[in-house]
């Protein structure tokens, strides 16, 4: 049904409370991994239930690595117990709760103020019904994480998504494409583990959420070493050192990752970084832009090279690996160094690439020498696309 697009939720029927995976009568579920309360738009629970092998069992990682523990200046934060090296799952877990940051019920409020007002009332009564969902000890969990937005009136439980959530906006509107686009917020959702993990500026893991296990799943996009916290980011790291904490703000702390604390050459470096990825249109597309440098010889031999190169320098510099673009470089340098003939550095930017993107619902359940070979077969494939590409760009190939 179509909403009013001031006010997308209005209509009650188009919101659903779902319990993921579904609970049987008898109180028995799919796993024991389990259950995430949701609030969702309908139709939405019968996309997430259509997918094939749905639902996956969570992620395990190999080997616990991480305590929760008391952090100086943070509260509680993750800290390894072990050395993780990068692209290990540090763990997964099945939110609690999935739900947008806020909805907006039936109330025709003009003036904005009011009107967010109105929604924090409106959404902490839905959530009200979804905390009477969770068994006791996942409420207990829910209520126990952080509310930073007390001050402003937010209501508690409401208070705690908007403290503690990931977006997953996007994850679900690849299974669900006519979700409506609310300007109440993105859904997010709320994990035990991940709502204990601390800000940092440099993050040093990549947060990912996988629809058909449910689950998030959060693994290390450096090596991280025995005693180091483990972070995510809650704002626009590229962003400079004033703006990412002004938009801190709501969190109630003040950054002193090592970019805020030597803010002067981080933020020359960040700025630098701004400026290459400003001259290369679609970073996520590496296949065009690839095709599209090997098919102009008005290019140079390094025009893409030196951007990619130039930018994974800077991203390791500053601790940004947890950036897609920074995998999105080493595909890139991958791709061009086997069109320009150069096998072995090609080959080892295609490892890296690959070892970092396989899921960690596949790496759980395979062997390191599976996971060995799988790398090695899918980075040789790639090279030789590009490796024939190699007459039309490759050394001497070039136009005088
Ligand atoms: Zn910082």
């Amino acid at each position: 049904m179509e909403g009013n697009p001031d006010y997308p939720d209005a209509n009650p029927i188009d919101v659903k409370f779902t319990s993921i995976p579904p609970v049987a009568l008898d109180g028995t579920t799919a796993d024991d991994d389990g259950v995430t309360e949701c609030i969702l738009y309908a139709g939405m629970k019968d996309a997430i239930f259509a997918q094939p092998e749905f639902p996956k069992p969570v992620p395990r990682p190999r080997r616990q690595v991480y305590r929760l523990q008391e952090v100086e200046g943070a509260g509680l934060g993750l800290v390894a117990t072990r050395k993780i090296k990068a692209g290990e799952i540090i763990f997964a877990e099945r939110p609690l709760v999935v739900s947008k940051a806020a909805w907006m019920g039936g109330r025709k409020i003009d003036d904005p103020a009011y009107k967010e007002k109105a929604a924090w009332t409106d959404s902490n009564d839905l959530l009200k019904f979804v905390v009477n969902r969770m068994d006791p000890k996942r409420r207990k969990a829910f209520k126990a994480l952080a509310n930073c937005h007390r001050e402003e009136g937010c209501p508690p439980l409401l208070g705690i998504i908007r403290t503690n959530g990931i977006s997953i906006t996007e994850e679900l509107r690849m299974l669900f494409p006519t979700m409506p686009d609310s300007p109440w917020g993105a859904f997010t959702a709320i994990g035990e583990i991940t709502g204990r993990m601390n800000h940092s500026c440099c993050a040093n893991t990549f947060i990912n959420f996988g629809t058909v296990s449910f689950a998030i799943d959060v693994t290390a996009s450096r090596d991280i070493g025995v005693g180091e916290e483990i972070t995510r980011s809650y704002c626009d790291a590229l962003a400079p050192q004033a703006v990412r904490q002004a938009s801190l703000n709501p969190w109630a702390f003040v950054c002193s990752c090592r970019a805020c604390r030597d803010p002067v050459e981080s933020d020359i470096r960040r700025g630098e970084i701004r400026a290459v990825k400003s001259t290369m249109a679609k970073m996520e597309d590496t296949e065009q832009m690839v095709n599209q440098w090997i098919g102009d010889d008005t290019l140079p031999d390094d025009y893409l090279e030196e951007k990619a190169l130039k930018l994974v320098g800077l991203m390791e510099e500053e601790g940004l690996e947890s950036l897609q673009d920074y995998l999105f470089c080493k595909q890139m340098l991958g791709f061009v160094y086997a069109a320009r003939g150069f096998h072995d550095k090609a080959m080892k930017y295609l490892r890296e690439f690959i070892s970092e993107g396989i899921p960690p619902e596949l790496r759980s359940f395979i062997s390191p020498a599976a996971t060995y070979l799988i790398i090695e077969e899918s980075a040789r494939n790639a090279v030789r696309v590009y490796w024939k590409k190699r007459r039309l760009r490759g050394p001497g190939s070039r136009k005088t």
